[in-house]
């Protein structure tokens, strides 16, 4: 059995200086590849190195919402530049988190709407995060060019939702939430979500799945996030595994 955490952050404070370990540990639970998520210049140079290291990890670029203020030509160029380095699969994360409001909601909108049109040019999907904000998400992509695909990053949304996005060019990627107890709305999404529209990812350091919820999270956890939905659906952890495997390599053209 293998899996793919689609969303990972190995190049975070926790895994620097052992990122062998991590993916030894991660190889052990059959996670052979996964995609390191940039969100700001600095961790953006982080994907793509750790990409350049590990035969195993894949990177994306972009700025995420907390960043939309600093986005400017001059950071577009190196964004598209980036984006042309082997090992590079999508633009992301990108999107609107109006939880937070680290950038004006004008400004998170028109940065994720621009960073669609550049993914849409360079034939590449995007890989989205959105907080607090589904309806405008929503707006955006319906409006926006998604030949190349995009994913809902962690998707924390109902069944109305899911229903909605599904009429998009989106797959939906499940992160340790789905495990949790009380988060009985994404629980009716993952049942409802068809199989060839699912990712599982694990968001490390952060939303550690059950059972080792209250640690740092890791990128081989991608397993108890999978075998949580497997759960759920009522298969064997196999068929999730092999869906979201081929999904992952589909979506962001992995080799
Ligand atoms: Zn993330």
């Amino acid at each position: 059995m293998e899996l793919i955490d689609n969303h990972t952050h190995l190049q975070d404070g926790p895994f620097q200086g052992k990122e062998e370990f991590y993916l030894d540990r991660a190889r052990q639970l059959g996670v052979n590849k996964m995609i390191c998520v940039g969100q700001d210049p600095e961790f953006n140079r982080g994907a793509i190195e750790l990409s350049q290291r590990f035969e195993q990890v894949y990177a994306m670029v972009g700025y995420c919402p907390d960043v939309a203020k600093d986005y400017d030509q001059k950071a577009e160029d190196e964004l598209i530049e980036q984006l042309q380095i082997p090992g590079v699969v999508a633009v992301g994360e990108i999107g609107l988190d109006y939880y937070w409001d680290e950038s004006p909601r004008e400004q998170q909108r028109e940065v994720f709407a621009r960073q669609i049109e550049v993914a849409y040019e360079l034939k590449m999907p995007v890989d989205i995060h959105t907080r607090d904000a589904f309806a405008d998400c929503y707006d955006i992509l319906k409006n926006s060019n998604l030949e190349y695909g995009a994913v809902l990053h962690s998707f924390n949304g109902d069944v109305s939702w899911l229903e909605k996005f599904l009429d998009l060019n989106v797959c939906f990627s499940y992160s340790g939430v789905v495990s949790f107890t009380k988060a009985t709305e994404v629980h009716e999404a993952a049942k409802k979500t068809p199989m060839d529209r699912l990712l599982v990812e694990t968001d490390a350091p952060f939303l550690t799945p059950k059972p080792y919820r209250g640690k740092q999270n890791e990128p081989g956890n991608v397993y108890y996030v999978a075998r949580a939905i497997a759960e759920l659906k009522d298969i064997p952890l196999e068929e999730v595994a092999k869906a979201t495997y081929e999904n992952t390599m589909r979506v962001y053209g992995l080799n």
